[in-house]
């Protein structure tokens, strides 16, 4: 096995790292971003998939632990969770809810709105995060509440992808990741196939 295939048989690593970081100071959450345009990029510029089977820490997370652990039920998914509509309509929801936190930033930003130093889980639920906050108000306020709502979207995807992986098959959440439907839409439309 080549060193390079070791290298990216390791991403899940990179994910334990980036959630366990997120705990100690939410500022590293910025580091996510990395998983937005780094896919993004290997999409317009490389071949489908290309990000999604080589490098993808989180899905690689979910085989190891479902499959190799054998903790995961291995049922079907249901058919509406694979349906077209479902996985664009899921991808246009988590656009909404980014453009939301994106708002929540900017209000921050311009004095319009307090700090909110918590992780809403499932765009709901706030959990107290304060411990985190280690930045003593040395960086823009708006910096640490980008961090909090982009920790915050990035945990709930994981305990969904956790929970899709316990009750369906290892990588159920890849069928629905908002992640994979963009690259597949941006490599679809740039080899002028229909969506
Ligand atoms: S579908 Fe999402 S979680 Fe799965 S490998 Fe691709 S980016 Fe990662």
């Amino acid at each position: 096995m080549s060193m390079a295939k070791n290298w990216k048989d390791k991403m899940w690593i990179v994910s334990i790292v980036y959630f366990s970081l997120g705990f100690f100071n939410i500022i590293f959450a910025w580091l996510g971003m990395l998983c937005f345009i780094i896919p993004i990029l290997m999409s317009v510029f490389g071949k489908e998939k290309n990000f999604c089977n080589g490098y993808c820490g989180r899905g690689q997370l979910f085989t190891l632990i479902g499959a190799n652990r054998g903790i995961s039920l291995n049922r079907e998914l249901p058919a509406f969770l694979k349906s077209r509509w479902f996985r664009y309509g899921f991808l246009l929801f988590f656009m909404i809810m980014f453009l939301n936190m994106l708002f929540a930033t900017w209000a921050v930003f311009a004095g319009n709105g307090s700090l909110n130093e918590s992780v809403k889980l499932f765009w709901t639920f706030d959990l107290p995060w304060k411990w985190a906050n280690r930045t003593g108000g040395k960086i823009p306020l708006w910096t640490v509440q980008f961090a909090y709502g982009f920790y915050s979207l990035m945990l709930t995807s994981l305990i969904l992808g956790l929970m899709s992986m316990l009750v369906f098959r290892p990588r159920a959440w890849c069928v629905y990741c908002p992640m994979g439907t963009a690259t597949q839409m941006i490599c679809k439309i740039r080899e002028g196939e229909g969506l």
